[in-house]
């Protein structure tokens, strides 16, 4: 949705957010009113597809948005459902800037992690999430 502002270009997303699996792809759905002008507004798209690296966002726009995630749960956390869900998010957008490593590139644009390191930050976020 950040990449995705509203026409009156607000950047928040709507209230309403679900995460949907299907087969083995899995969605990332938002709906619900415009924080700022009410619209009303829907944004779906495909979070993982597959094995390779999402054509549609870059490896620094996921881990931007999987950070952002990360940030909202509470410390000691994983204990309210939006925590959980945060949590999902999180661990989503960082399995796909992974690909990216796993793609093959040594280096990738606008991330500054190195691929170890995001390896034990998504390892901490699933045990948080297994905790949840
Ligand atoms: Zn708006």
């Amino acid at each position: 949705m950040e990449l995705h502002p509203c026409a009156c270009g607000a950047t928040e997303a709507p209230a309403q957010h679900a995460v949907r699996a299907e087969g083995a792809a899995l969605r990332s759905v938002w709906s619900g009113g415009c924080a700022r002008c009410g619209k009303p507004r829907s944004f779906e798209f495909v979070l993982l597809d597959g094995d390779g690296p999402s054509e549609i966002i870059g490896a620094a726009e996921f881990l931007r948005i999987s950070d952002a995630a990360a940030r909202r749960v509470p410390a000691g956390a994983g204990r309210s459902p939006q925590a959980a869900r945060d949590l999902r998010r999180a661990v989503a957008c960082l399995r796909e800037v992974l690909k990216f490593f796993a793609a093959g590139a040594p280096v990738i644009e606008g991330v500054s992690v190195s691929r170890e390191r995001l390896q034990a930050r998504l390892a901490a976020y699933e045990e948080l999430l297994a905790g949840a």
